[in-house]
């Protein structure tokens, strides 16, 4: 496979100015990623900051209605309560390893710009986060949050002054400050090394929840489940069961609505290829190849594109995608709540859903593990906001 690609996915295409600080940051993962300081330091805040291992708890009640094993990585008990932390705790103590003081991030909703800034207030680096002026106004609770933290939030005026002005803006600044700043970006997207490193570091989750069933259960599960939107929980479950060929991957993106011409964000099942923020993947776009906006009731799932390796994954047949609409991963997100006492976050509960969808499908000795991404606290406006009333 070429360099930075995945099949015919990923690359980088970038604007030349860009080629040196990624040349950089490629050469400072293939050195520290394998360094035994490295690892040990990133262990060690694995274990004491984060709290991994986190649980891959067996659901009894839930198990017994639907007629299979269904097991739960419980990425939602984490510190911050979602995945992303594992991604940039990693990039924000690779900035140190790398001599720079600084952290930058873009971000949507917030929890990116959360998790970053967390990131950098442990590790003692100055963060920035652009974030468009429009979503600072959203989200403004997230914002006070960042703040806290000690980030700098800048509003980014231009555009449509949401997320995908944010990502330009830190680009502009990446490009300018490369000396002494990495830019975290928050899934497996974006140009080579991104999609590489980003899964690399996620890689724990499916690590962990491979060796836990084995240890519970005597063997490996049948299907493994995870919702996407970037991709880097999914990437992060599924890589470590790459080569157990008898373990299915299921990805599940968010429908939206469903209603027809209403937007959605299934971008392996109604995306083309095509590229954005520099890399090679399927994308939402119409024929002339203009960027669609995507939706979804879940705010990390609304990505127009979707990292490369996931393309990729589809396109040799090792991993299927699946749709799920708001309204079911909404009953997916009260189910759970009321029968195990897990809220879930709504982009997990969309992964959920599609196992629910399973009920009576299968035999009673399928085992089936969902990666539950994160909780469902920051959620809660959203879903007492929604005009669905529970059956
Ligand atoms: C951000 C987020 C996602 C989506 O991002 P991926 O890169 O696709 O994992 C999913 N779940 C939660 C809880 C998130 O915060």
């Amino acid at each position: 496979m070429l360099k930075g690609y995945f099949g015919d996915f990923g690359g980088q295409f970038v604007p030349e100015l860009l080629i040196p600080p990624l040349q950089e940051l490629e050469a400072a993962m293939e050195r520290f990623l394998s360094d035994t300081d490295f690892k040990r330091e990133l262990n060690h805040l694995f274990a004491n900051y984060v709290g991994r291992p986190t649980p891959l708890y067996y659901c009894p009640n839930l198990s017994k209605d639907l007629g299979f094993k269904l097991w739960l990585k419980r990425e939602d008990l984490t510190h911050t309560g979602a995945h992303k932390i594992n991604n940039t705790l990693g990039q924000a103590l690779l900035t140190k390893y790398m001599g720079k003081s600084k952290i930058i991030a873009e971000t949507g909703a917030g929890q990116h710009g959360v998790a970053t800034a967390t990131a950098a207030a442990m590790l003692g680096l100055e963060c920035l986060v652009f974030m468009g002026a429009l979503d600072v106004q959203r989200q403004a609770l997230n914002v006070k949050r960042m703040e806290l933290l000690g980030a700098k939030v800048v509003p980014v005026e231009s555009g449509t002054k949401t997320l995908k002005d944010a990502i330009n803006a830190a680009l502009r600044y990446w490009i300018s400050h490369q000396e002494d700043t990495h830019y975290c970006i928050g899934s497996v997207v974006g140009p080579h090394p991104f999609p590489y490193m980003v899964r690399e570091f996620q890689a724990v989750i499916g690590k962990e929840a491979k060796e836990q069933i084995i240890e519970q259960s005597g063997r490996l599960p049948d299907k493994v489940v995870a919702c996407v939107g970037g991709g880097s929980n999914a990437m992060g479950i599924f890589f470590p069961f790459f080569e157990d060929k008898e373990v299915e991957l299921i990805g599940v993106e968010a429908g939206g609505s469903g209603k027809p011409g209403d937007y959605h964000s299934a971008t392996l099942n109604k995306g083309l290829p095509g590229v954005l923020h520099g890399t090679k993947t399927n994308l939402l776009q119409t024929k002339d190849g203009q960027i669609l906006p995507s939706h979804s009731i879940a705010p990390g799932l609304d990505y127009p594109g979707v990292g490369p390796e996931h393309t990729y994954f589809q396109s040799i047949g090792r991993a299927k995608y699946e749709v799920v609409y708001d309204k079911e991963a909404l009953e997916a997100f009260y189910t759970l709540s009321a029968k195990e006492g897990i809220i879930p976050a709504l982009e997990s509960s969309h992964a959920l859903a599609y196992v629910l969808k399973l009920k009576g499908k299968l035999s009673n000795q399928t085992q089936v593990i969902v990666n539950l991404s994160g909780r469902g606290d920051k959620d809660l406006d959203i879903v007492f906001g929604s005009d669905f009333v529970q059956r």
